[in-house]
C-alpha cells in the first residue's frame, strides 16, 4: 500500500517504521524544519547537543520505547540518572522522590503521610483504573488520604497543571502519572532530537519518504476510494492516510467529515504549554532537577533545571532553567511576547537562590504549543477516539488515543505502531 502520515513526531515515525517493516511504501508530511514534533529540540551553537524545546524524560517503565531502542540497535544510547524532584513548600524546594524524602518533609502530621504512603502504594500496585475514572483526583484523594495530605502534596500540582479546571480531572490520570512513576529518569545521548533523527533515518532507510516544511492543508477522498493529500510538496494520492495532529487540525484540513464527528471533535478538551527557557551563567537551585510549584504564588508551574539531570557540559557549560505553564489558548501567555513574559518570569527567580542577578541570563528562548496536554474527565474512557475515522481510509492517532495513560512518547510509539497494525489490515 502506499500510506501517506501526516505529522513527524514520535507517534508519525514510529507507524512509518512499522508501516515500511511490513513492506508498504510511506510518505510523511511535517510541517516543521525538523522531526520530533512535540519533542524535537534546538540547538544553540555553544551547544553540543540540542535542547527539548518542552522539557522531556523517560521513566524505566516507559517499556515500548525502550523496546523500540532495543530494535533500532540504540538501547546503549538511553541511559538513566536519578535527579531531584521536589516540591516548593512555604518558601522552601523539599525533595519529593522518595518514601524517605516524604518522611522528612516537615509540614505534614505523621498520620498525614501514613495516609499519603497507603493511598500511594495501592494506586503503585493496582492496575484496576476503571473504577477511578468514573471519580475526580480532587474528591477521591481528598477522601481517600485526607485533606491534609491532599492539599499540602497533591493538590498544588492539579491546580497547577490544569488551572480552573484541576476538579475535574478524574482519578485515573492520576493513577496512571503515579503508577508509571520512576525515581530513575531516561535520557537519550544527543537528546530527543538525536532519538528522533535517528528514528526517521531508519524510515528513510527503509524506502520512506519525509518531507519537512510540508504543512497538509487538505484531505479527502477521491471517486476512486483513494485519498487525495494537498501539502506544499505537491498534490499526492494514497491508499490510506494517517494524521498525528490534534483533534482541531483534523477537523480543519479533512473535507467530508460528518458533522456529528466534527462536533465530536470539538468537544475533546486540551490545554496549551508555554515554556521560557534561560541559558544561565551560573546553577539557580541546589542541586534540584524538577520543582512543583503551587499555582498563585508563581506566574509559572514548574521550574526545571535541566543541567541537574544532564551535565551542563554538553550545553557549552550553560546551565539550563525550563519555567514552564499549562494554559488554554486563550490565555494571555499565548500573545504576550518573550520581553513581556521574562518581565513576568524572571524576578521570582530570586526566591530559588537570592544570589541570582538579571546579568546570569546568557540567553533566553520561547515556546508555545496549542495541544500539549489533553484534559481526562469523569468517564473519558467514553470519549476516548478510535483509530479509524468515518472518512474509509483515514486513520488518525493523538494524544488523546492513549487514554489512560498520560501523553508521552513512550504512548506515542505505542499508538504508532497499533496505528500501522490497524492500516495493514486494512
Ligand atoms: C511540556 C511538555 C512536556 C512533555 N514531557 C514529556 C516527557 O517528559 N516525556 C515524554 O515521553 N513525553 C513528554 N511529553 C509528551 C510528548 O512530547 C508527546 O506525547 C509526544 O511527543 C507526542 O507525539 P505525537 O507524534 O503524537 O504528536 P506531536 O509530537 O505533536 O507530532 C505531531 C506532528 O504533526 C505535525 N503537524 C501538525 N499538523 C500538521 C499538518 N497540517 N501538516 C503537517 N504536519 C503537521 C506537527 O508539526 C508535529 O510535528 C511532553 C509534552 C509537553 C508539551
Amino acid at each position: 500500500m502506499k500510506v501517506g502520515i501526516v505529522g513527524a513526531g514520535i507517534t508519525g515515525l514510529t507507524a512509518a517504521y512499522e508501516l515500511a517493516k511490513k513492506g508498504h511504501f510511506v510518505e510523511v508530511f511535517e510541517a516543521s524544519e525538523k522531526v520530533g514534533g512535540l519533542a524535537s529540540g534546538f540547538k544553540d551553537e555553544a551547544w553540543e547537543w540540542p535542547l527539548e524545546r518542552f522539557y522531556h524524560h523517560w521513566f524505566a517503565s516507559d517499556h515500548a520505547v525502550l523496546a523500540l531502542l532495543k530494535e533500532l540497535g540504540l538501547k546503549d544510547k538511553a541511559f538513566f540518572p536519578r535527579p531531584i524532584t521536589s516540591i516548593w513548600y512555604k518558601g522552601e524546594a523539599y525533595p519529593f522522590d522518595s518514601p524517605p524524602a516524604v518522611l522528612k518533609f516537615p509540614h505534614l502530621s505523621l498520620q498525614g503521610k501514613i495516609r499519603f504512603g497507603l493511598v500511594g502504594l495501592y494506586l503503585r500496585l493496582t492496575t484496576k483504573w476503571e473504577p477511578l475514572e468514573k471519580h475526580t483526583a480532587h474528591d477521591w484523594l481528598s477522601r481517600r488520604m485526607g485533606y491534609e495530605a491532599y492539599s499540602v502534596l497533591w493538590k498544588p500540582l492539579l491546580e497547577g497543571k490544569f488551572g480552573p479546571i484541576y476538579q475535574e480531572v478524574n482519578m485515573a490520570w492520576f493513577w496512571a502519572r503515579l503508577h508509571k512513576r520512576s525515581p530513575r529518569l531516561g535520557y537519550f545521548e544527543g537528546g530527543f532530537q538525536a532519538f528522533a533523527d535517528a528514528l526517521a533515518s531508519k524510515v528513510e532507510e527503509m524506502g520512506g519518504i519525509i518531507h519537512l516544511k510540508s504543512p497538509v492543508k487538505q484531505i479527502k477522498q477521491e471517486e476512486d476510494g483513494r485519498l487525495e493529500l494537498v501539502s506544499t510538496a505537491g498534490v499526492k494520492k494514497f491508499d490510506a492516510v494517517l494524521a498525528t495532529c490534534s483533534p482541531k487540525m483534523l477537523a480543519a484540513i479533512v473535507r467530508g467529515l460528518p458533522e456529528d464527528y466534527v462536533e465530536y471533535l470539538a468537544k475533546l478538551r486540551f490545554l496549551g504549554a508555554v515554556v521560557l527557557i534561560l541559558a544561565l551563567k551560573h546553577p539557580l537551585t541546589s542541586g534540584h532537577y524538577w520543582i512543583n510549584l503551587p499555582k498563585g504564588e508563581f506566574p509559572f508551574l514548574a521550574l526545571v533545571e535541566h543541567t541537574n539531570y544532564i551535565s551542563p557540559e554538553h550545553y557549552g557549560g550553560d546551565h539550563i532553567v525550563y519555567l514552564g505553564d499549562y494554559v488554554p489558548t486563550t490565555h494571555e501567555y499565548f500573545r504576550l511576547g518573550k520581553e513581556k513574559l521574562e518581565e513576568l518570569f524572571i524576578p521570582h527567580l530570586s526566591r530559588f537562590n537570592p544570589a541570582f542577578k538579571p546579568e546570569w541570563i546568557r540567553k533566553t528562548w520561547l515556546f508555545r504549543e496549542p495541544y500539549a496536554q489533553p484534559v481526562p474527565v469523569v468517564n473519558q474512557s467514553k470519549l476516548v477516539p478510535t483509530i479509524e475515522t468515518p472518512l474509509p481510509g483515514l486513520y488518525w492517532a493523538s494524544m488523546h488515543h492513549v487514554y489512560p495513560w498520560d501523553r508521552g512518547t513512550n504512548y506515542s510509539v505505542e499508538l504508532g505502531k497499533r496505528a500501522a497494525e490497524k492500516i495493514s489490515n486494512l
